[in-house]
């Protein structure tokens, strides 16, 4: 049987916009981890009559109702009550609940107050999910082939109490679980992705393959329902060499969150030191690659050269060049990348200097308007880049200049591994 599950997230604050319903987000994954269908996400304040309707909706359209929040001790915490109430249950005192918060609060150290032990009562005939991680106990039942569980709010409550109390029991209701493959492709668009997979991509069923926008690139997602994980990598395997066989390097990693991660383990394989010479990113790609456990095998040092003084004097870039055709061409990013090879004592060094925005520099140059280079043993390549547009972010601009040029050492650790 095809479960429905409808997440409902209870409190005021959720709809103020004063905190995030990350708890949808992240009870979504693990649900899905389950091979369980998540149709609705549900937020409701703290008040009665619209939870009490909510829960209404709730029962017509879902079998697995999962709500979180609203389960302590202050009298906004209302969920039990109307929860409990509208599936025609009364709640009930539970003498061991009370002995578990006297004994956290023990524990803590804490003075408890008389009003902690409402969040002993508890809907009739249900299951206590007991707490470790906080006061407030949760509970499931089970009303005319509607299962309920109710959790506390705080993510750190939540989802452990969810992991290690609710999942044994959604285990039983279902078959299968659900996995997936990410695989991050760097230079191609997300219409460019597209157009190569189009074919494969509608005729897929299980797995399925969906190309998804990131900043500057592009995740594509292979999913996989089967009784297990196991099987579901089985499925995943052969469709993602497909998908590599077509788009070659421009995948630059699977289930990783960015070029750095791969950066700088191949270029730890292959005993390479790197430096950078950075204008226009003022120390992102430095920063980007010490954000790697085991960057210091690697990163040699850096240099932000933002002004033409720093260019000339620590990078040794031409004052002439400077002088006649500014900081911002393709000769100026190669001398960055060659000084800060020198000085630095580095095998490979990149550099960037362009023009980040919101305004075109004073010689006109274009937002967006970016050099990169990299210059390794062999010699020094410079890329010209147009990373502008109407409305182009400061931030986006540098970003996408900090990825170019990762990924323009990620493709000499490529060539050169070979
Ligand atoms: P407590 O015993 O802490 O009062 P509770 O079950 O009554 O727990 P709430 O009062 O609804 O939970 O929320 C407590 C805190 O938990 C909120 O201030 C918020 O920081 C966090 N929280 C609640 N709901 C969510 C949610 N859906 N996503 C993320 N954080 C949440
Ligand atoms: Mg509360």
């Amino acid at each position: 049987m095809e479960h429905r599950v409808e997440l409902l997230a209870v409190g005021t604050e959720l709809l103020l916009g004063n905190i995030l319903n990350t708890n949808a987000r992240d009870l979504s994954q693990l649900l899905s981890g389950l091979g369980l269908n998540v149709y609705h996400h549900t937020v409701v304040g703290d008040n009665p009559a619209r939870l009490a309707q909510a829960v209404e909706i709730a029962k017509g359209r879902a079998d697995i109702l999962i709500t979180t929040g609203g389960l302590g001790p202050t009298c906004d915490d209302l969920t039990k009550k109307v929860v409990a109430g509208a599936f025609g249950l009364p709640l009930e005192f539970h003498p061991e609940c009370e002995q578990s918060i006297r004994d956290y609060f023990a524990k803590s150290g804490r003075t408890m107050t008389a009003n902690n032990l409402q969040q002993a009562y508890l809907p009739k005939g249900c299951t206590v999910l007991e707490n470790r991680w906080g006061t407030a106990p949760g509970c499931a039942f089970c009303v005319d082939g509607v299962h309920v569980v109710m959790l506390p709010g705080p993510p750190r409550e939540c989802l452990p109490m969810f992991r290690e109390e609710v999942t044994p029991y959604l285990a039983q209701l279902t078959q299968g679980v659900i996995h997936s493959r990410t695989l991050r492709i760097f230079g191609l668009g997300e219409s460019g992705v597209e157009q190569l997979l189009r074919d494969k991509m509608n005729a897929l069923t299980n797995p399925t393959l969906a190309p998804y926008a990131k900043e500057g690139e592009v995740e594509l997602r292979i999913t996989a329902k089967a009784e297990s994980v196991e099987k579901a990598k089985e499925m995943i395997t052969p469709v993602e060499q497909e998908v590599r066989d077509i788009l070659g390097d421009q995948v630059y990693g699977a289930d990783v969150t960015s070029l750095e991660e791969v950066v700088v383990p191949m270029l730890a394989k292959q005993g390479l030191t790197l430096g950078t010479a950075e204008s226009c990113t003022g120390g992102l790609i430095a920063k980007r690659v010490t954000d790697v456990p085991g960057a210091s095998a690697v990163l040699q040092g850096g240099v932000v050269s933002y002004t033409n003084a720093v260019k000339h004097n620590v990078l040794g870039v031409s004052q002439e060049v400077l002088d006649s055709q500014g900081a911002v061409c393709a000769e100026v990013a190669r001398q960055m990348a060659q000084g800060a090879r020198k000085v630095l004592g580095c095998d490979l060094a990149v550099s960037t200097t362009g023009v980040a925005g919101p305004d075109s520099d004073d010689r006109g140059n274009p937002v967006g308007l970016v050099y990169v280079a990299l210059a390794t043993p062999d010699g020094c390549e410079a890329v010209e880049l147009h990373l502008g547009g109407a409305a182009q972010r400061r931030d986006r601009v540098r970003t996408l200049a900090a990825n170019h040029a990762l990924d323009l050492v990620r493709r000499y650790c490529i060539s050169h591994g070979k």
